[in-house]
């Protein structure tokens, strides 16, 4: 299988050749054209397959897609993620992923200056990539909105659940509502993870690398 039977935009598959991706991973072959299509999907997939791109490619083609700017106060996408150091690389693949286009990314984390955050969340960005205690605070002060959010990623999940994030991935789904397209990755499928996939997962594709 190559990357351009997947429906991906030019711009990527061309970002995708120069960064020399030549084949999709397992996990990309399975994940990216359901997602393209508008499935949920669950994914079992550890640090190294590739699962970045897997849910960032197809969120990269639907803002593409979508065109013009995010509204002021808006994301069109989230990732939320167990900590600062997986958000910041996820962060980094995907604005190299999206160097074709006019792509903008926010990272909202704790223990960084609040106010910079602030101020880029006021201008709307297309992709927030967050951990879920400093993002509930942006949304329950009205810094940032999630009305107009599209997509929403669950990164390592079980780390998530693991890290006592229950109760803010839940009110942070919540807040976006019913019309988003999710994924949720974990590296394990504990049971709580079953759960979290039951109650926020509309009939999910189930891939595993
Ligand atoms: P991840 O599992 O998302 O952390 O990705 C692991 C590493 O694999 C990252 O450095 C990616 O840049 C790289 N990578 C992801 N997909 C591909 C691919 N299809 N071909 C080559 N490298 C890739």
């Amino acid at each position: 299988q190559s990357f351009s039977e997947l429906g991906l935009p030019d711009h990527v598959l061309a970002t995708l050749a120069t960064a020399g991706f030549t084949t999709p991973t397992p996990i990309q072959a399975q994940a990216i054209e359901p997602q393209m299509a508008g499935r949920d999907i669950l994914g079992i997939a550890q640090t190294g397959s590739g699962k970045t791109a897997a849910f960032g490619l197809p969120i990269l083609a639907g803002i593409s897609k979508l065109g013009g700017r995010p509204a002021p106060m808006t994301t069109r996408a989230l990732i939320l993620a167990p900590t600062r150091e997986l958000a910041v690389q996820i962060d980094e693949v995907l604005r190299m992923l999206g160097a074709g286009m006019k792509l903008t990314t926010l990272l909202v984390l704790g223990g960084v200056s609040r106010h910079s955050q602030v101020q880029k969340a006021a201008r709307g960005v297309d992709i927030v990539i967050a951990t879920p205690g400093r993002l509930k605070d942006l949304v329950d002060d009205r810094k940032l909105r999630l009305d107009q959010t599209r997509w929403l990623v669950l990164d390592e999940a079980d780390r998530m659940l693991d890290m006592g994030f229950i109760k803010p991935v839940r009110e942070i789904a919540a807040a976006i509502g019913p019309r988003r397209q999710t994924a949720l990755f974990s590296a394990t499928m504990a049971p709580e993870v079953a759960e979290l996939t039951r109650s926020l997962l509309k009939d999910p594709v189930r891939v595993e690398a």
